[in-house]
């Protein structure tokens, strides 16, 4: 949360540094002086402050929205190529081109823009999260799905779904309470966020359950992923108020992606695997084959 204050901020003096521009332009027109060696260099738009922040933050941009962030960026090089070729020609004594000026004026306003949509994407998401765990709530996987298959599909590794649910959590809530299955729930979703690694995601799927998107080296190491998960968990102890200890477990479907699977059919298959391993006797993962789904469910 505080990370996300500081996004902002950033934003915020990204917005202020773009609209000086402005200001900078018109004192190298009228006052014939450089507006800065830095601005003049062809690679301009990596050097001023924002740029450098964009590319260090590029993977939070790209988790609000990827098309947006490549249009982003694409505003912020065309601006400053717009200024270089302004500029340039300003202290050469030479004519300006007014498609020069265009296109300074309409990527700055686009800038600008891209901006403040960014600004609002991140607060719509703070208000998207579980205040329990802080973990992001369930619509979200489907919004980085596709991200994940780019990015799996560019590195040539492999896409994962995995479901961690709780096991006999209702019993844990009975016995102790509500709070008592609240701070299981709080610990639980920590020690997950650790064990994870990261660029691994997680969000918190529903009463007692948590959904991982991930990517693996090699489909075996599906089953790697899941022993993790579970090795992890069988060290966690809450304790209570008056020193119980609850030490709970939980039971891991896991399904590896088809080529064109849709997030919600993965999910299907997750959950199938989940209620295996239920059956089976809970406190295990089970990797679900391409067989658990009929093939009516749609693609
Ligand atoms: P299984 O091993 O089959 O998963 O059994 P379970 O008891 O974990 O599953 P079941 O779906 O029967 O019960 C889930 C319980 O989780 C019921 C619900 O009251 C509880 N729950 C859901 N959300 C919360 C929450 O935010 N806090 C607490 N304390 N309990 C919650
Ligand atoms: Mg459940
Ligand atoms: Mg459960």
């Amino acid at each position: 949360m505080e990370n996300h204050q500081l996004f902002i901020t950033e934003l915020d003096a990204a917005m202020q540094a773009h609209l000086e521009w402005t200001r900078r332009v018109l004192r190298c027109a009228l006052l014939r002086i450089s507006p800065g060696n830095d601005i003049m260099k062809p690679e301009a738009h990596h050097l001023c402050r924002f740029g450098h922040w964009l590319t260090e933050n590029r993977t939070q941009f790209d988790a609000l929205d990827a098309q947006k962030s490549i249009a982003l960026e694409v505003a912020h090089k065309s601006m400053h190529d717009a200024i270089r070729s302004i500029c340039s020609k300003v202290l050469e004594n030479s004519p300006c081109e007014e498609s020069d000026l265009s296109a300074f004026e309409t990527n700055q306003t686009l800038l600008i823009s891209y901006l403040s949509e960014f600004k609002t994407l991140l607060v719509q998401s703070d208000s998207q999260l579980d205040p329990l765990t802080g973990l992001p709530l369930r619509h979200r996987p489907e919004q980085n799905f596709d991200l994940l298959k780019q990015r799996t599909r560019r590195q040539g590794s492999f896409p994962v779904v995995m479901i961690v649910d709780i096991d006999r959590f209702k019993m844990i809530n009975d016995q102790h309470g509500h709070s008592a299955g609240d701070a299981v729930l709080k610990e639980l979703a920590e020690c997950l966020k650790k064990t994870l690694r990261g660029e691994d995601q997680i969000y918190r799927y529903g009463g007692e359950e948590f959904i991982v998107l991930g990517e693996l080296s090699s489909p075996d190491d599906a089953a790697v992923a899941g022993q993790r998960i579970l090795d992890a968990i069988r060290t966690l102890s809450v304790t209570l108020p008056g020193d119980k200890t609850i030490r709970p477990t939980v039971t891991v479907g896991i399904a590896l992606l088809k080529e064109g699977e849709s997030c919600k059919h993965a999910i299907h298959r997750a959950d199938m695997a989940l209620y295996e391993g239920k059956d089976a006797g809970r406190d295990r993962f089970v990797v679900g084959s391409d067989m658990h789904v009929s093939d009516a469910f749609p693609i």
